[in-house]
């Protein structure tokens, strides 16, 4: 495995200025394609799930904080408050505050339930500038986040809901769980005391996780539930969390959240808060270090670099680009000022598809030869063909380069 932060320099994904501060990336052009690609992928995956997704503030007030019990036990990995006026506002830690209002914004029916919003939103985190490093120990944290209110007959299974949109996400991005941990309150830990909540919440976790094998780790709940944790390991081994499963009794109780039942009367909903690919950082950072920059199709920043092989050939390259551009295809022209045939191809070995024009292919009309990242070489191949088939094996989100059709 490669190491994100030197990597990811290199290949134009991030960067930091101390003018910006530590734990403050900032996002390049290359990077920002790829992340843009996986926020799209995530919004079309929960909008097929029934998901409905809301924007809300990265700010809010610290009463806010105080009612969903953030600043009791939470606050040492808070920014300080900021004094406006007579309010004292401060950066959220997490988006539940501000979807448990969303959710109390009117009144809700059973028969709206589960109600699932969704939100590609900031928090932040006052870690140590010791700790800071890359994309993965950050101040800003751009989560792929959810909460689904729902019964407590109905909990269960959109936690299992959430595991299978998680499982289909690592197929799609080539990620590997580690291990599957249930993580659960420790001593000593700051978590809310009521141990009739805990226990029915991790027996519904444990009923969501329907014979996926997991361990169990004490100390590592949230302070409001327990929650299972997805497990991905670096580069040196280490392992972090990247997705997560949570049921929570406490929030809903402390926001006084409702539904009006069948039997007319008003019940408390449970929150299961979900995280499919984690933060956005996280996930580049780990799809840095096990692919090299080597990304899939879909995800890759330039998925197709055109060659010409001489300046002559250099027109027929950029109307390709553009037919490429024009369909979706992200493609660009390395030509001849960029130094020899070899010398480019070797400069573009990240990219899936690479099209030589030289003199014959340009006599042929519409011809590119066509190599591939891993090596093959198809053949000559019309222009319209290949872009063809780019479309398709970005369409499909496999790792296959070229394929029957
Ligand atoms: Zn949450």
């Amino acid at each position: 495995m490669h190491d994100h932060r030197r990597l990811g320099r290199d290949l134009g994904v991030f960067s930091t200025d101390p003018l910006m501060g530590a734990g403050l990336p900032y996002w390049l052009p290359d990077g920002a394609t790829v992340r843009h690609t996986l926020e799209e992928y995530v919004r079309e995956a929960e909008l097929r799930a029934g998901y409905r997704h809301v924007h809300s503030p990265d700010l809010g007030k610290r009463e806010l904080y105080e009612i969903s019990g953030h600043w009791d036990l939470y606050r040492g990995d808070m920014f300080p408050p900021m004094r406006l006026g007579a309010e004292e506002v401060v950066l959220r830690p997490s988006l539940c505050p501000h979807h448990a209002l969303v959710y109390r914004s009117r009144g809700r029916s059973h028969r709206e339930l589960p109600l699932r919003i969704a939100e590609l939103g900031t928090m932040y985190r006052s870690e140590p500038s010791g700790v800071l490093g890359g994309l993965t120990r950050v101040r800003a944290i751009h989560l792929n986040d959810a909460h689904i209110f729902c019964t407590p007959e109905q909990a269960a299974g959109e936690a299992r809901a959430a595991l299978g949109l998680i499982r289909r996400a690592y197929a799609d991005l080539g990620i590997r769980a580690a291990r599957y941990r249930l993580s659960l309150p420790g001593p000593g830990g700051k978590y809310v005391a009521d141990p009739e909540l805990w226990r029915r919440a991790t027996a519904l976790l444990e009923e969501a996780l329907d014979g996926q094998p997991y361990e169990a780790a004490e100390g590592e709940a949230a302070f409001y539930g327990p929650k299972i944790d997805v497990q991905i390991a670096d580069a040196a081994g280490r392992e972090t969390t990247l997705s997560t499963v949570q049921i929570d009794f406490h929030q809903p109780a402390r926001f006084r959240l409702r539904y009006t039942g069948a039997d007319g009367r008003g019940h408390r909903p449970v929150m299961v808060h979900r995280s499919v690919i984690g933060s956005v950082e996280r996930t580049v950072a780990h799809l840095i270090e096990v692919s090299g920059g080597a990304f899939p199709v879909w995800l890759a920043p330039v998925q197709l670099v055109v060659l010409p092989v001489g300046e002559a050939q250099e027109e027929r390259a950029y109307e390709l680009v553009g037919e490429a551009v024009a369909r979706g295809v992200r493609a660009e022209v390395a030509g001849p000022a960029q130094g020899t045939l070899g010398a480019r191809i070797r400069a573009a070995r990240l990219v899936p598809y690479q099209a030589v024009i030289g003199e014959r292919e340009a006599a042929g009309g519409d011809l590119v030869a066509v190599r591939l990242r891993d090596g093959r070489r198809p053949g000559a191949v019309s222009g319209a063909e290949l872009l063809r088939r780019i479309g398709e094996r970005a369409r499909e989100r496999g790792w296959e380069l070229w394929g029957d059709a």
